[in-house]
């Protein structure tokens, strides 16, 4: 058994060599052993709920580059309110205090890997703390190899809860899923059904072609060259606009 002093109220906590998570017996902190120092556990409370995850998601999904009707068409197959485990670091470099905020378990979902804890809002993370129903992640990556690797020497660090809803939704017959912060309403997406560009593309090149043939007869007969040239541009708007009403 080794022994350390709570780091909220400073009682003596013992723990075994192996351990990673200690209960201070007294306040019932949970403190983070890591051979650096130890921290505390906190969690961020989910600041939106569900309908407003879905309404986040409808108008992400209604957006320009997205597939045409994609918030209307767009089957969502499950929400699910979970707490995703990040390390929160405190770093001095160069007598500068910067935050990291690093992933403490894997996963391929989007947004992750950059996610922003907002200091005010944290709440100490405990055998009392309410998680509302939302699955807890459990870390699944050690805080050490993080702390190699950061710049400057180590103030602070802990492990924070953080809240998203985990959106998963069908489109012609493809799974997609994206992410949406419960601290920010941030949406995070990765493959996502986009709107063709192939048709505006066609468009463009044709357009181009016709001014460079207009171009070359002009050389012959300007009044004919400028004529055309006017109908390009006409026809050229009516095919844009064709093209991002119905396709
Ligand atoms: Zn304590």
């Amino acid at each position: 058994m080794a022994s350390m002093k709570c780091t909220k109220c400073g009682a003596p906590v013992e723990f075994d060599v192996g351990d990673k998570f200690v209960k201070c017996s007294y306040c019932s902190s949970q403190i983070f052993i890591d051979r650096s120092g130890a921290g505390f556990y906190y969690a961020l409370p989910f600041a939106i709920g569900e309908s407003e995850a879905v309404g986040i998601f409808r108008r992400w999904a209604g957006g320009s580059t997205r597939a045409k009707d994609l918030d209307k068409l767009a089957q969502i197959s499950s929400l699910k309110k979970q707490y995703f485990p990040v390390y929160l670091f405190k770093r001095d470099v160069n007598g500068m205090e910067q935050i990291h905020v690093e992933p403490a378990a894997s996963t391929t979902l989007p947004g992750l890997h950059s996610l922003k804890v907002p200091g005010g809002d944290l709440k100490i993370f405990d055998d009392k703390f309410d998680a509302g129903g939302a699955e807890l992640i459990k870390p699944d990556i050690e805080m050490a190899p993080y702390l190699e690797q950061l710049p400057g020497t180590p103030k602070e660090q802990a492990l924070v809860y953080f809240p998203i809803w985990r959106l998963d939704y069908v489109f012609e017959q493809r799974r997609y899923v994206v992410v949406i912060s419960a601290s920010s309403s941030e949406i995070f997406s990765g493959d996502f059904p986009a709107r063709s560009s192939g048709a505006y593309m066609l468009v463009a090149g044709v357009g181009f072609l016709a001014f460079l043939g207009e171009g070359l007869l002009a050389l012959a007969s300007t009044a004919l060259a400028l004529g055309l040239m006017a109908i390009t541009v006409v026809g050229v708007f009516v095919a844009a606009n064709f093209v991002a009403r119905r396709m």
